[in-house]
């Protein structure tokens, strides 16, 4: 089998209700897709991750050239010849890794799981993200109550955990992280994300406030190139700490996790490389005894490809209450997670099914990637 054709897919997508996270402002959604077709009829699938603008040029000019009538099949020596360790546009390099592996499994007839030496588990633990500031609640008492019918939403759905976005006044996230633990009750896990707002004085201050609302973790404080303040927030509050999801290539996760920044650490699928980098983190992550909990706020190509990654990693720690891998669930309004598919991948009771057909084991609605399509 040999790829013939490499397409980029930018697509945007508007949405009704704008919302806002620390460091900006969402009136849209967007991602580009990569498709890879064959000699034998056979086509693969991914999502990649940076400027959509920058995205189409790269693959043209630089990484399609690396494929062009290379098999599929061979897909760990072809993320090595794309740049997997030596570094590149990762947000390309990952795209096109989900789409070789996407086509190698469809290729053997196995989904994506298997080839990666199996699945632990046919569904996958999911946590709700969510609880964004939206642009139409003009007052702060609107924000907290939105927020807290939100979250008692997701627990009605069944969810064991919710994410709230802080990183905007540091008293008033403070306030309302304590009406959300009080909204919600002690079982519910709640984590923090302030999306790199701070610096370690504001992270500390924030953190020793919301310390006694049994808080999961506490995400990204600081920007990650700031791995000395991450240590500090770290030894000073008594919350785990969390970060990595804009990491990406092998050595920067090294820095982050040998030298002990972060409590949890989050690649995305999308950003940091592929399956390959996953597991090549998720191997680090093992053997310091650090927690990995994926980052994936994408489209469903991200999502299937992170169900099948996590399917593949077996509970943590030996015991007789072992901890089970755990997935981020994007659930703010985003119509190329929720349109994309023929068959969407549902949630219940807070797990999502790993799609078990050949590949990634999702089949794109022509219809939809029509109707998102921007022209490159
Ligand atoms: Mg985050």
């Amino acid at each position: 089998m040999k790829i013939t054709e490499v397409i980029t897919h930018p697509l945007r997508a508007s949405i009704s209700n704008a919302f806002y996270y620390s460091q900006g402002f969402y009136p849209a959604r967007e991602a580009v897709l990569v498709e890879l077709r064959t000699d034998e009829g056979l086509t693969g699938w991914g999502q990649c991750s940076g400027a959509p603008a920058a995205i189409p040029p790269a693959v043209a000019g630089v990484y399609a050239p690396l494929l062009q009538g290379r098999d599929p099949r061979d897909w760990q020596v072809l993320w090595h010849t794309l740049g997997g360790l030596r570094g590149g546009h990762y947000g390309v390099i990952s795209g096109l890794e989900i789409a070789l592996l996407d086509l190698a499994g469809k290729a053997s007839g196995v989904p994506v799981s298997r080839l990666l030496g199996g699945a632990f588990r046919n569904r996958i633990k999911v946590y709700a993200t969510g609880l964004y500031r939206l642009q139409r609640w003009e007052s702060l008492d609107a924000w907290r109550e939105g927020l807290v019918e939100e979250a008692l939403g997701y627990k009605a759905e069944g969810f064991s955990a919710t994410k709230v976005k802080i990183g905007f006044v540091p008293r008033q996230d403070v306030a309302l992280v304590h009406a959300l633990r009080e909204a919600l009750g002690p079982e519910m896990g709640l984590a923090v994300d302030a999306n790199c707002a701070w610096d370690v004085a504001t992270a500390v201050w924030v953190g020793r406030g919301i310390e006694g609302a049994e808080i999961a973790w506490y995400e990204e404080p600081l920007p990650p190139t700031d791995l000395e303040g991450y240590r500090e927030v770290r030894r000073t509050v008594a919350i785990p700490v969390a970060g990595g999801e804009s990491l990406a290539g092998l050595h920067p996760f090294r820095e982050m996790i040998a030298t002990r920044a972060v409590d949890v650490v989050q690649p995305d699928i999308i950003i940091c490389g592929g399956f390959s980098a996953m597991a090549r983190i998720q191997t680090l992550a093992d053997a310091h005894h650090v927690r990995l909990v994926p980052h994936c706020w994408g489209t469903a190509v991200s999502l299937a490809a992170s169900l099948h990654f996590l399917a593949t990693i077996p509970d943590a720690s030996p015991s007789i209450t072992p901890t089970e891998p755990l997935l981020e669930y994007d659930r703010s309004e985003n119509p190329l997670r929720e349109d994309l598919l023929l068959t969407p991948l549902r949630q219940t009771g807070g797990y999502l099914p790993v799609p078990e057909a050949p590949g990634l084991g999702i089949e794109l609605d022509p219809q939809a990637l029509a109707r998102y399509r921007v022209e490159d």
